[in-house]
């Protein structure tokens, strides 16, 4: 069955797709988001992991310690090397957080929050959201 919103990564060899409507979406300015990334910060949403589905291709996951001492682990395209969601996430189990520029479509997805803002850039400006200088609580 078609699913409500669907991804992919930057070659196609990995797409996924899940049913539900996000709602917490986060821009993410933590070091590990950074590494993982390449970018000043992240922005993904929590999808609980029952409603998300890979349906097509295998990602590879890297299994990682987060700063938090949590363990997760990052998919990526083993292709092209996009990242494409972070699962088995020690903090929060039974989700999987997705990286909002893999979606087809992203429209009416936008970020409710910004945390670990304590290392955000010092030339990127916050945005008009709740700011947490850590994980919000
Ligand atoms: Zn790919
Ligand atoms: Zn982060």
């Amino acid at each position: 069955m078609e699913k409500k919103h669907t991804g992919q990564c930057a070659c196609g060899n990995v797409q996924f797709g899940f049913d539900g409507d996000p709602d917490f979406i986060a821009d993410c300015y933590c070091k590990d988001c950074q590494k993982a990334g390449g970018g000043a910060m992240a922005t993904f949403f929590a999808i609980p992991a029952d409603d998300f589905t890979v349906t097509s291709g295998k990602p590879r996951a890297f299994h990682y310690t987060a700063n938090s001492g949590n363990g997760l682990d990052r998919n990526f395209c083993p292709e092209c090397g996009a990242r494409l969601f972070t699962s088995n996430l020690e903090g929060f189990p039974g989700m999987v957080f997705v990286t909002i520029g893999s979606l087809d479509n992203a429209a009416g997805i936008a970020p409710k929050l910004e945390m670990f803002t304590s290392r955000r850039l010092p030339w990127l400006h916050a945005l008009d959201l709740p700011q947490f200088p850590q994980m919000p609580s």
